[in-house]
């Protein structure tokens, strides 16, 4: 019971076509359920297990699901950090705990089942690196083969190993991950592979389920404020959906404000916010170490400025440096691992604390986006190397530092 909508100009088409963009204004489409007729409710999620399948009802798949078990990732207080912030009810919900590593997989999961659904013998992305590995892990439990377009020489090590393992045909370009998704747009469009990237509304269905998943581990309560790293936009928009549907449903009776976090080499949204921009610029050279957001052309940003806007949230960009260093506090203060996209979640929190824009009492989720096993290399570069000695005791105790 739904059916596909321009999110700009509200034109329908039935959820059978195989659509990305509206065919009046070229605009994205969103899948629309019809809420008042749901056979839905909390009991029934509740006796589920916490994952992306547990929410079917507000999910387009029909048939048997193509999944690796995704979701149901830990949401774990950030107790050493929020004191440091002063902030004790600060969150990290662990998106590289899913199967390959990132949020990825909930879109996945859900993509590749109507790819299937739908008919369709192929799939493709054009990708910083999160995409494709769990595209081609997908590709390969649905059985059917795998096109990944890749920026050359910017994706993390981690990642394109993922996607080559998995059997994807793996195409680095000579050009940004912008001009990846335009090449691999007009190819799935002229040659009939489906398009997994965030402009296909069902991948950002599966995604919508992060802010399911953080509702029901707060114990049915909303968070004060949702902070996510911002690439192409389409996850806080997918969170956003999600929870506007859970209010229509009243299931949780306000929305958080939802909050973006860009690198400072590559911050189109923040700008649109900052100086109240109807419409984003992009940036024509992003640049950052944190490669999962190195995107200057965010295709969902029509929708993730609204989300921003009508929630009371905001958007703030940190640097490498901040972005790096709190990759470091929440692997050596917090047990958890994330890349550093991920962590620039909660580098935007310690900002927006230190200019007054958080209050000290808010409870906020930050979404920390995919593991620290996917960049090794950016990983190595910041710590030091491991010390080799002598295999004897004298030489291991001269080395320790205790
Ligand atoms: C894809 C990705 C992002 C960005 O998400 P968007 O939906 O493109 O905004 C952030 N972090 C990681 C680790 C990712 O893989
Ligand atoms: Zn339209």
């Amino acid at each position: 019971m739904y059916r596909l909508v321009c999110v700009h100009c509200a034109a329908t088409y039935a959820p059978e076509e195989i659509i990305y963009t509206c065919a009046r204004c070229g605009h994205l489409l969103a899948a629309e359920y019809d809420l008042e007729t749901l056979d839905v409710s909390r009991e029934t999620w509740n006796r589920r297990p916490l994952a992306v399948w547990r929410y079917r009802e507000l999910l387009p798949v029909r048939g048997g699901p193509v999944t690796l078990q995704e979701g149901g990732t830990p949401l774990y207080r950030l107790t050493r950090i929020g004191e440091e912030l002063g902030l004790s009810g600060l969150y990290a919900k662990h998106e590289g705990m899913n199967p390959t590593g990132s949020f990825k997989d909930r879109g996945m999961t859900v993509g590749v089942s109507m790819a299937r659904e739908l008919g369709m013998r192929s799939v493709a992305c054009a990708s910083t690196g999160n995409t494709s590995a769990s595209l081609a892990a997908y590709a390969a439990a649905a059985g059917i083969p795998c096109v990944v377009l890749l920026p050359a020489g910017k994706v993390a090590l981690g990642k394109v190993a993922q996607a080559l393992m998995h059997g994807a045909q793996v195409i680095s370009i000579r050009g940004n991950f912008d001009r990846a998704l335009e090449m691999v747009h007009e190819l799935c469009v002229s040659h009939g592979l489906y398009l997994l990237n965030s402009v296909n509304p069902y991948r950002l269905e599966g995604q919508k389920t992060i802010g399911f998943e953080v509702i029901d581990q707060l114990g049915g309560e909303a968070p004060d404020r949702m902070v996510l790293p911002v690439g192409n936009a389409g996850n806080i928009s997918a969170v956003h959906k999600g929870l506007r549907e859970l209010t229509a449903l009243g299931f949780v009776d306000r929305m958080p404000m939802m909050t973006g976090v860009q690198a400072e080499g590559s911050r189109p949204v923040v700008n649109a916010v900052e100086q109240n921009l109807p419409e984003l610029i992009p940036e024509p050279n992003p640049e950052t170490v944190a490669t999962a957001i190195r995107i200057g052309a965010p295709v969902n940003a029509e929708k993730a400025l609204a989300a921003i806007r009508t929630t009371g949230g905001t958007a703030i960009s940190v640097t490498d440096d901040e972005i790096l260093a709190m990759q470091r506090d929440l692997a050596r203060k917090e047990g958890i691992g994330v890349e550093p996209a991920s962590a620039a979640s909660v580098a935007g929190v310690r900002k927006l604390i230190d200019a007054g824009v958080i209050d000290r009492d808010e409870q906020v989720v930050c979404v920390v986006t995919g593991h620290l096993l996917k960049d090794p290399e950016t990983v190595v570069r910041q710590c030091k190397p491991p010390l080799e000695i002598d295999a004897d005791l004298q030489s291991l105790l001269s080395a320790l530092r205790l």
